[in-house]
């Protein structure tokens, strides 16, 4: 296979749910949709998607174990497959397939789980198969933890030199007041060394199940930029926001060098 554009496309907990914390079909469907296009035209994408915990208190209500750390590790590990039984069955539809590829962050370091995890990269890339990475939440605890899963999508896109990263959460980007005041703007391109960090305002939709908050995303965002991956912070509710942004649209914010 000819060496394609690689796009990584992050997938909050928060775009997949609804009020109730319940994985909402459609919107993966949609989501899956643009990255089946992607691959049709010429761009190689790679997802990571978080879900894995609260697709496990789906199937198993309240966990009787007290202690936070196992209770997410229970979770996920039975979220997991479900993940990526929805992944399978979307991406069958489209006659693509998908794989997972779970990592710590000492997955990262130098050394031989690092190669291991090029090696599986590359090799599901020139399959033509769609790697879907998330965190080993199983084992992945303290000292081995990403801060969340934009940190993993950010070292995803530099480890397989991806031009591009998206993270798509439930809000449309960074905006210059709070962001459900509907006085405040969209900040629509920052640039990797531009101080931005004041402009960031929690919003109450996003304290939900994921971990990471607006101002991890932008510390990884422009982190991302500043080493030559064009980052965006995008709305992944929007029907079309991924076409949309590769397109060149004015969609989220965007971060460069
Ligand atoms: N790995 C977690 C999951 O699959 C999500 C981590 C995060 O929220 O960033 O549920």
């Amino acid at each position: 296979m000819k060496d394609k554009r690689r796009v990584v496309v992050k997938i909050g907990t928060n775009v997949m749910t609804n009020r109730d914390n319940r994985i909402m079909g459609p919107v993966l469907k949609n989501l899956v949709r643009q990255i089946a296009f992607l691959y049709e035209n010429d761009i190689m994408p790679v997802m990571v998607s978080s879900g894995s915990a609260i697709a496990g208190k789906e199937i198993l209500g309240e966990c009787g174990i007290q202690e936070p750390s196992i209770r997410r590790q229970i979770y996920s590990s039975v979220g997991q497959p479900r993940m990526m039984r929805h992944y399978y069955t979307l991406f069958h539809e489209w006659g693509l397939r998908c794989a997972q590829v779970l990592a710590t962050k000492r997955d990262f370091s130098p050394g031989n789980h690092r190669k291991n995890m090029i090696n599986c990269y590359e090799g599901l890339i020139s399959e033509g198969i769609i790697p879907i990475a998330n965190e080993d939440d199983t084992v992945s605890l303290t000292m081995s933890m990403f801060s969340d899963n934009d940190e993993l999508a950010a070292l995803v896109a530099e480890l397989i030199h991806a031009d591009t990263l998206i993270i798509l959460t439930d809000i449309d980007g960074l905006f210059d007041g709070h962001p459900d005041d509907e006085n405040a703007n969209l900040i629509r391109l920052v640039k990797s060394d531009e101080k931005v960090e004041k402009y960031v305002k929690q919003s109450n939709k996003e304290e939900g199940q994921g971990r990471g908050g607006m101002k991890s995303k932008l510390k990884i965002a422009k982190n991302a930029a500043s080493k030559g991956i064009v980052t965006y912070i995008a709305n992944g509710k929007k029907e079309n926001v991924i076409l949309d942004i590769l397109d060149g649209k004015e969609v989220g914010t965007k971060f460069i060098k």
